[in-house]
């Protein structure tokens, strides 16, 4: 499993759809010319007043400035905003030995592909990925509520590098019986 970057210009539109359905998306946007601001999961918190984001809302950055709108959901609604991006040490404290694809490595891999190497890892919107929080405040880790074709619509407030990491997660159940592949359209491009 593995992750993409792209650049979007500030007004442009993308679309993330879930190909197969229950398939967590790991999502991350850094400002094109400043890759130290980025869209932070903790600001959009407290601006929202709530742990998931809902259309029509925007995420903010770390610099508390609109990078991404949330436009269309066209999906269970479903979109997590307090787990952090798996990672190699996740894996191994789940039991893995030896390597395992995460979307820490998927993010700095893609970044670095556009010459940002070491980016900060901020803590992504996980799209599809339903984690409830019960009344004592326990987090549930169900399966993506997706079906096949389900998809988000997103519009870019600046120019934004995109990342998006297919959670390749397999060790519970949030991307169901495995994890599978996402795509990401610009729909704003000639
Ligand atoms: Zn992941």
């Amino acid at each position: 499993m593995e992750g993409r970057a792209v650049v979007v210009r500030e007004g442009e539109r993308f679309r993330v759809v879930d190909l197969e359905g229950q398939q967590v998306g790991d999502l991350f946007a850094f400002v094109a010319d400043d890759v130290r601001e980025y869209a932070s999961a903790e600001h959009t918190r407290v601006a929202l007043s709530r742990l998931f984001p809902r259309p029509g809302e925007s995420f903010l950055t770390n610099r508390r400035r609109p990078i991404l709108r949330f436009e269309e959901d066209a999906s269970p609604g479903r979109h997590d905003m307090l787990c952090a991006a798996c990672d190699p040490t996740r894996y191994a404290s789940l039991g893995v030995v030896g390597p395992h694809a995460s979307c820490q490595e998927n993010l700095l891999a893609a970044m670095a592909g556009l010459g940002h190497a070491g980016v900060d890892v901020p803590q992504p919107i996980n799209l599809f990925m339903s984690i409830p929080v019960g009344a004592d405040g326990t987090l549930g880790w169900e399966t993506a509520p997706t079906a096949p074709g389900d998809s988000v619509t997103l519009r870019a407030e600046l120019d934004a590098i995109v990342v998006l990491s297919a959670c390749p997660q397999d060790l519970n159940p949030i991307n169901g019986p495995g994890p599978t592949a996402l795509a990401v359209e610009l729909l704003d491009r000639p």
